[in-house]
């Protein structure tokens, strides 16, 4: 009896998320709206991509039915995908042009890393937890996408065979913005999107490289899953 409930739960599942990749169209479309153009995202390629991907197919499918929530929700292996708002303007301050190549750092999901493809980017994603990286690099292909490169590691060692970057977003918080990533940003006007600030709290910061000049600006208050490798946070955290 007791393996029947189990088996009849995981069915329902598995209905859900065949349903799910068709569905949803209705909630997307109120996220963009009342998350993210409410709260003043203007750019129409961030606000084009949010309205067509899917960000339920990046979930564990028992938590699909939170994907549209206002709010980060859990991915597995303790970490999480971002609010969709954190997202969109994370990906709004980085201002991607059409072949840009942008540093991601935390693929996580790989929603972010898609957000960042449908923008026009050429993404080279780095993610220190396999099973992580894994899944989302086959998420991506299932979707058809093509324009990234992926990478299992510390990804506070950037990726320096590949800089340098337009962009580099960091979407995990750091103590301070790590050298390495303002050393692998372009001189004409590269731009570092990263959190920074104590460990359970942080603002969003935008660090902009002109040759050695490097300008900071300051976004909103934020909360993400510590950045931990050489240059960020220690496996104790
Ligand atoms: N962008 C992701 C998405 O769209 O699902 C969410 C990222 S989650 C908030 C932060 C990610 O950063 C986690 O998957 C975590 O494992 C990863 N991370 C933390 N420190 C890292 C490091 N040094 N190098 C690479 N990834 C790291």
């Amino acid at each position: 009896m007791k393996f029947q409930i189990r088996v009849a739960r995981k069915k329902d599942m598995k209905s859900l998320s065949g349903e799910a990749r068709e569905s949803f169209h209705e909630e997307r479309m109120q996220m963009v709206e009342q998350q993210l153009r409410r709260r003043g995202i203007h750019d129409q390629n961030v606000l084009a991509a949010m309205e067509k991907i899917p960000r339920h197919v990046f979930l564990p499918v028992e938590f699909i039915r939170s994907a549209y929530d206002d709010s980060p929700v859990t991915i597995g292996e303790g970490q999480t995908i971002s609010q969709p708002y954190m997202v969109a303007l994370m990906t709004q301050c980085l201002q991607v042009h059409k072949g840009d190549r942008v540093l991601e750092i935390g693929t996580g999901s790989g929603y972010q890393t898609a957000i960042l493809m449908e923008v026009g980017a050429e993404v080279y994603t780095i993610e220190r937890m396999k099973p992580l990286a894994e899944k989302a690099e086959k998420k991506l292909k299932d979707l058809g996408y093509d324009a990234f490169h992926i990478r299992i590691g510390d990804g506070t060692l950037g990726w320096p065979e590949q800089a340098p970057f337009q962009g580099i977003i960091v979407t995990a918080a750091a103590p301070e913005a790590p050298e390495t990533y303002k050393e692998q940003l372009s001189e004409e006007g590269g731009q570092l999107v990263i959190p920074v600030g104590s460990r359970y709290s942080q603002v969003l910061h935008r660090i902009t490289r002109f040759q050695d000049r490097f300008t900071k600006e300051e976004f909103t208050p934020c909360v993400f899953v510590p950045l931990v490798g050489k240059y960020g946070w220690k496996e104790e955290y």
